[in-house]
């Protein structure tokens, strides 16, 4: 009784991998973190539905964690709460320091206290 249970289910199992024929597990390694993870049939089968036609290049946590970047950028950018440091050399006094601005080319930009000080002058 035991032995004829074991040989079917040996059985379903090797009918399965033979249907399965161009679906296997994969294992990708990970863009952002470098580790390997496992896409799946039924991913694979998914992007299939989809049409595309590329391997996901990240793991499920890095993926979260880039949808998240995007939709955290984009909703700063909608509200304007966007923080944006860019490195430039004051125009007055030569000292390095952050804009929260992209300065215009060719334009001088100064620092926080030159500009005050420019801004008192006017
Ligand atoms: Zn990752
Ligand atoms: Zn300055």
């Amino acid at each position: 009784m035991d032995d004829k249970e074991n040989d079917e289910r040996t059985g379903a199992t090797n009918k399965n991998l033979s249907e399965a024929g161009e679906f296997a597990d994969l294992t990708i390694e990970c863009i952002d973190c470098e580790t390997d993870f496992v896409w799946t049939i039924g991913e694979q089968e998914f992007f299939r539905d989809k049409g595309l036609k590329h391997a996901p290049k990240r793991c499920r946590g890095c993926k979260k964690a880039k949808t998240e970047r995007i939709a955290e950028g984009s909703r700063a950018a909608r509200e304007g709460t966007l923080k944006i440091e860019v490195k430039v050399v004051c125009d007055a006094c030569r000292a390095e320091t952050t804009v929260p601005f992209y300065p215009s080319q060719g334009r001088p930009v100064l620092c926080r206290s030159c500009f005050l000080a420019e801004d008192r002058k006017i």
